[in-house]
């Protein structure tokens, strides 16, 4: 199992801390596979006969990923985007998503409320996640229209909540304040008690490091990464993901940029 070969689909994807954390995890094959978007189907489904188990997928894919399998689990159908491809014998390719249960095993709970800022393919699936896990959840997003079809509640000025998940990409270019382009103060983020970033960039975030000068509990976007890494890698292995070693190969790797 952990010699077949494995690797991370995206365009572009030299950014990626994936190869690092998966290979610490033990699959010591899994590589980057660039892929533009017009030669995406036909690669996918060349995978498997070239000695793949698995891939993860990441943008701008992850839609795609879901029209080429031939199996989808709930969670991949429901979101309508998949992160994680299983090759089986006959061509067969079995779609997933662990960005979901990635974000709750993060939080190591189920909150009662949420705020997720964002309506992008990160945002879809948080929302999914949460809202399965019973939490009563609002919106919000620049284009408002945009975050209307999420499954929750769009609101336009942010609302107290026991989480706060931001799912856009603000704070990945530069570690300036977030709250320009965010509808929220630094000291407005004590109505939540965990703030979360799925954006993480060398040096961190100023929304996390504002979040922890208050207090806050935090949840970065490197752990996201290694959540999701985590429960692909008990997929295609049927093994326990060593969290530990993960965690200190995504945090240590230097990829060409700063993004997932
Ligand atoms: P996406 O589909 O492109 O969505 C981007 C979102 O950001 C949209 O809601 C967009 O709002 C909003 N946005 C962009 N610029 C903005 C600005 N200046 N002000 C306010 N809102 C702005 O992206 P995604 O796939 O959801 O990913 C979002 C972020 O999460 C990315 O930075 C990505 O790297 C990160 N991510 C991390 C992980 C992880 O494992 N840690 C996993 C997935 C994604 P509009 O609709 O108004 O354009």
């Amino acid at each position: 199992m952990l010699t077949e070969r494995y690797g991370v689909l995206g365009w572009p994807v030299g950014h990626s801390r994936s190869p690092a954390m998966m290979q610490a995890a033990g699959l010591r094959r899994y590589q980057r596979l660039p892929v533009a978007p017009e030669a995406f189907a036909d690669t996918v489904g060349a995978l498997g006969a070239l000695g793949f188990r698995g891939a993860n997928v990441t943008i701008p894919h992850k839609e795609a990923a879901l029209a080429v399998a031939t199996s989808a689990s709930d969670a991949a159908r429901e979101i309508g985007a998949a992160n994680t491809l299983t090759f089986g014998p006959g061509g067969a390719i079995h779609a997933d998503n662990t960005d979901a249960p990635g974000l709750l095993a993060a939080l190591g709970r189920a909150p009662r409320s949420a705020l997720v800022l964002g309506a992008g393919g990160s945002a879809r699936a948080a929302v999914w996640a949460l809202g399965r896990a019973g939490a009563d959840v609002s919106i919000w997003n620049r284009t408002a229209r945009r975050a209307r079809d999420l499954g929750a509640r769009v609101v336009a000025e942010p609302v107290a909540a026991e989480v706060l998940v931001n799912c856009t990409s603000v704070g990945l270019d530069d570690s300036s304040s977030p709250f320009k382009d965010l509808p929220l103060t630094a000291d407005g983020l004590l109505e939540y008690a965990t703030v979360v970033d799925l954006v993480y960039r060398a040096g961190g975030t100023a929304l996390i490091r504002e979040a922890d000068q208050r207090g806050i509990a935090t949840v970065d976007g490197l752990e996201i990464l290694v959540r999701q890494g985590a429960l692909s890698f008990t997929l295609w292995t049927g093994l326990a993901a060593p969290l530990d070693t993960m965690r200190t190969a995504a945090r240590n790797s230097r990829p060409e940029a700063n993004v997932s």
